[in-house]
């Protein structure tokens, strides 16, 4: 069940609040939309990009990012999609406004609304933050979650399968294996939704026990302790950092040891299927959960999707607020 909010009645996008729930066929044509701004895939990975593109969907409008946590990849991409699609695009300072003096999240809202804002692009260490915002903003308004605190990461999850479709559509052969700290990461839950929804083979979390959640396997994964079972003929690896900054007391006995026993080496990378692909949300923190070398080396897909955030945080950005979007 999706969330009630997200859609309008007929089924449409009307916030972006988490990919849980959202049937196949929206979740692909967003994928398909992005696919219009994304560019040719090129022989040498990656792809001619949307270097120059500018349309005029959202000429009018208004995107406000409001990022209470840390972010470079999301923040700008978000910035550079609106910027692509025409429409003004305002970055709220956090430390330097008025939530530095107080005011409630429901009061920043009302007073941008006033504004005539049309859009905005929420990141918060809260967990539900952008679902607060979705249930109290104007009927105009729309809300996109860039992140909120282990929740969920919806567009994340989006260009993760953009950028997986585009070397391996057959979803149902895949064997996908998430590795890290998935205790505190919104971009595991949520890649692991649409894993589901978009039909992969069979997904893995692979971890220290301390850094996964009891239960998890209700999602529909396999729990792997053991880096090598876990990434036993995996098509696609999915790195994850150490939520440091959500860790309240020791999950671990050092960032060398998780290194040894769960790090992706080059080393340990030949072991593997020779085409499998390796990726990770970003930041990286080298010589933890990557080596460097493997980071950017062949098998790594981390620029591509980077890349690919752009196209995909357009195609939302156009389905929610372009001229046929529910939310116009
Ligand atoms: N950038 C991703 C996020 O915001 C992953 C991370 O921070 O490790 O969740």
């Amino acid at each position: 069940m999706t969330h009630p909010l997200q859609l309008t009645p007929d089924g449409r996008l009307r916030h972006l609040l988490t990919v849980e729930g959202l049937s196949r066929p929206l979740l692909t044509d967003i994928l398909d939309q992005a696919e219009r701004y994304a560019g040719q895939p090129s022989s040498n990975r990656g792809s001619s990009g949307s270097r120059g593109l500018k349309v005029p969907l959202l000429h009018g409008k208004t995107v406000v990012n409001l990022f209470f946590e840390a972010s470079t990849r999301t923040r700008m991409t978000f910035e550079l999609a609106a910027k692509r699609l025409s429409a003004d695009v305002l970055n709220l300072q956090i430390a330097a406004s008025s939530t530095s003096k107080g005011e409630t999240l429901l009061d920043t809202l009302k007073t941008m609304e006033a504004m005539q804002v049309d859009m905005f692009v929420i990141r918060h260490e809260a967990s539900g933050a952008a679902h607060f915002f979705a249930q109290h903003a104007a009927p105009e308004v729309a809300i996109l979650n860039a992140g909120d605190g282990r929740h969920a990461h919806p567009t994340q999850a989006l260009l993760d399968m953009f950028t997986i479709r585009r070397h391996r559509p057959d979803f149902e052969n895949l064997t996908v294996a998430i590795v890290g700290d998935i205790l505190h990461s919104r971009v595991a839950r949520s890649d692991i939704h649409a894993l589901r929804i978009l039909g992969a083979k069979e997904i893995r979390v692979v971890g220290p026990r301390t850094l996964i959640p009891a239960g998890i396997e209700a999602m529909g994964v396999t729990v792997h302790n053991d880096i090598d079972s876990g990434l036993a003929d995996a098509d696609v690896v999915i790195l994850l950092r150490l939520q440091k900054e959500r860790m309240v007391g020791a999950f671990l006995p050092s960032t060398g040891e998780f290194h040894r026993d769960f790090g992706l080496t080059k080393a340990r990378l030949e072991t593997l299927k020779p085409d499998v692909l390796v990726m990770h949300p970003g930041p990286i923190n080298r010589g933890v959960e990557i080596e460097g070398d493997v980071a950017y080396g062949e098998r790594s897909l981390i620029l591509e999707q980077v890349e690919h955030g752009i196209a995909v945080r357009m195609a939302v950005m156009g389905m929610i607020l372009g001229d046929e979007g529910a939310a116009a």
